[in-house]
């Protein structure tokens, strides 16, 4: 049997802004070597639910577990170095930079610094060697030894959305988080990007933001529904897809 361990645990999450409950009483479980996708329309609560998760934005009520362990209110640095990834909705990368001296940047940032070691990676056992060997390796897992002399600013938008994956990648995470990567892609960047999901999938535990549907149901082992902040459903992929009242006030609708 293969064991599943859970990597990350949120229970009871919510998030008011002002009188607004943007995420209202969320709990869910992201398991080793599952993809769970979470959708919704516009402003259902995705983007604050993944804020909630990495530290971004600290919870109204809730708790968040990462690797067994109480990390809500930390902050997102802190959460980083435990094991958790996460790339944005917004592009996020430095364009006049190269797309290696961008993740080598990310492989960095996983070091720590201190007041007698204030650049981090410098006196670290391995220093230099550890930082390019992780950002070499996350660099050919998102497909890009290619296009390593290339500016940042001059890929292609779908090299670009690889590129904050091998950033996040780069700090070594045991948990994804990704808010529509797939977005603004044509057909081929997507199904290139979901290769590079699949493959991700059997060593993380990952959360997936996504409106592409067959994206969606190519890739998850579980589906969440959010509306208004609240979960309206969260299952199997068929389950959640045969559901009427999912039907009804989701999935019916083009969005
Ligand atoms: P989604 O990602 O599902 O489209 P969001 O999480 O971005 O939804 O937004 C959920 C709701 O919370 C929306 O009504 C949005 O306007 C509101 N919201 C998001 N961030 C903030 C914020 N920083 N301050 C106030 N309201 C916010
Ligand atoms: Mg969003």
């Amino acid at each position: 049997m293969i064991e599943r361990t859970v990597r990350l645990r949120a229970q009871g999450l919510t998030k008011r802004f002002g009188g607004l409950a943007a995420v209202s009483e969320v709990s869910l479980d992201l398991w080793h070597g599952q993809l769970h996708a979470v959708i919704g329309p516009n402003g259902a609560g995705k983007s604050t639910l993944t804020n909630l998760l990495s530290g971004d934005l600290p919870p109204s009520s809730g708790t968040v577990h990462v690797e067994g362990l109480d990390v809500t209110g930390w902050s997102p640095e802190r959460i980083s170095r435990h094991g958790l990834g996460r790339s944005y909705q917004k592009t996020n990368i430095f364009p006049t930079f190269t797309v290696w001296d961008n993740v080598r940047l990310a492989a960095q940032s996983r070091e720590q610094p201190s007041p007698f070691n204030p650049i981090g990676w410098w006196g670290q056992a391995g220093g230099m060697g550890t930082v390019n060997a992780r950002a070499e390796r996350a660099l050919e897992m998102a497909g890009l030894q290619d296009r390593r002399q290339a500016l940042a600013g001059a890929a292609s938008h779908g090299e670009q959305r690889q590129l904050e994956i091998a950033m996040t990648l780069a700090t070594e995470p045991v948990v994804l988080l990704l808010d529509e990567p797939l977005a603004g892609m044509g057909a081929m960047e997507a199904d290139r990007m979901i290769g590079l999901l699949l493959k991700l999938k059997k060593d993380h535990a990952m959360m997936l933001v996504e409106h592409d549907m067959d994206a969606v149901f190519a890739l998850a082992d579980h589906l969440t529904v959010m509306v208004n902040g609240q979960v309206i459903a969260s299952d199997k992929p068929a389950a959640v897809r045969a559901d009427s009242n999912v039907q009804a006030a989701y999935l019916g609708e083009d969005h």
